[in-house]
């Protein structure tokens, strides 16, 4: 029987993978965070930890485990969360939750693309705050999302279910990623796909080379009729130059599900223009979020029981 630090309250059901193997789980008996300093004493002498993307499993969360950990399970796909070439060095695997949740992110994209175009928020804003004095006939108007150009920076899994729903709604597709995809609508030079694009949704994981891979001077390439949605992870985007692009009238509206600081919210986005902001929420489905925490579970009880889990996280990656 193995010790697994669980470092919060999981989806019913998402624990079995381990308390089926018989492993014992450690858990708070309220669901708060742990800060840096109590995850560090938590995952002494333990010999698994499944975490959140909430928690910050650093050189120093690692050090304090390397003895006994054998495995970090994070609930979530993103791992930048993770110092993963720590982890390796320390001899303990990585593994995230790929593949579950990609219908339900991707729905929540395409949620954003239309309620960004469409200025959803503000006008139920104003309509719930009795604003709304009646129909006009120039009144929220916003930009088509059919026939439009998606432009998708990044086309893994999340990406790609993107552009599913998007043929539905007649829209040109566009890709951009590091290799050639081989498909129809990659575009090799993202500079060249943003200047023909009515709505960029970020797809690509957080990384050194894709912080603020959307910055002031890739914002000024897009149309000021452009829409840009974020449910990638905060600081693809530098916030500050998207809530100016905004402010400016250089952008038409943004989508964002993530932020570079959570949960902070710059205040110059909540204040700014045409811009639909959510808690995210990418992920969130009773079913999905059930789905990725087994799956996390069975990473873990894979890697307990000498097994190599199909998901393990490559500090390559
Ligand atoms: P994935 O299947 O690994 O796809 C990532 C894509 O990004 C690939 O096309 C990859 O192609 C491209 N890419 C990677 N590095 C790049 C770079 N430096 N420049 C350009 N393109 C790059 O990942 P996924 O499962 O679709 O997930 C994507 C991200 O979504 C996750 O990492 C996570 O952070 C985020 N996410 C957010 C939520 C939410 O709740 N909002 C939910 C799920 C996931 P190349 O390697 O060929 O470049």
């Amino acid at each position: 029987m193995a010790r697994v630090l669980v470092t919060r309250h999981l989806p019913a059901g998402g624990l079995d993978p381990l308390r089926d193997a018989g492993h014992e789980l450690i858990q708070r008996a309220d669901d708060v965070a742990l800060t840096h300093d109590e995850l560090r004493s938590a995952v002494a002498g333990t010999d698994a930890i499944v975490c959140l993307l909430t928690d910050v499993i650093d050189a120093d969360v690692v050090a304090a485990g390397a003895k006994t950990v054998k495995v970090v399970a994070n609930v979530a796909v993103g791992f930048n969360n993770i110092d993963v070439a720590a982890c390796r060095d320390a001899g303990i695997v990585v593994c995230n939750t790929p593949g579950v949740l990609d219908e339900t992110t991707a729905d929540l994209a395409f949620a954003l693309i239309l309620a960004a175009c469409r200025r959803l928020s503000e006008s139920e804003r104003d309509l719930r705050a009795g604003r709304w004095s009646g129909w006009e006939i120039g009144q929220y108007l916003g930009v088509d999302v059919h026939g439009a150009t998606l432009a998708l920076v990044g086309y893994g899994r999340i990406g790609q279910a993107v552009a599913k729903r998007a043929a539905g709604f007649g829209m040109r597709v566009l890709h951009y990623a590091r290799r050639p995809t081989g498909e129809v609508g990659y575009v090799a030079d993202l500079d060249a796909m943003l200047a023909e694009a009515d709505v960029v949704s970020l797809h690509v994981p957080l990384t050194a080379d894709t912080h603020h891979l959307i910055d002031a001077h890739r914002l000024t390439l897009l149309r000021p009729t452009a829409v840009v949605v974020n449910t990638a992870r905060g600081p693809v985007v530098d916030e500050l130059a998207l809530a100016r692009a905004l402010e400016e009238g250089r952008l038409f509206a943004a989508g964002l599900d993530v932020y570079e600081r959570e949960p902070e919210i710059e205040p110059r986005l909540l204040a700014a223009p045409r811009t639909v902001l959510l808690p995210h929420i990418g992920s969130a489905s009773v079913a999905t979020r059930t789905r990725m925490a087994r799956l996390a579970a069975s990473a873990a009880v894979d890697v307990l029981a000498g097994r190599t889990p199909v998901n393990i996280v490559s500090a390559d990656a």
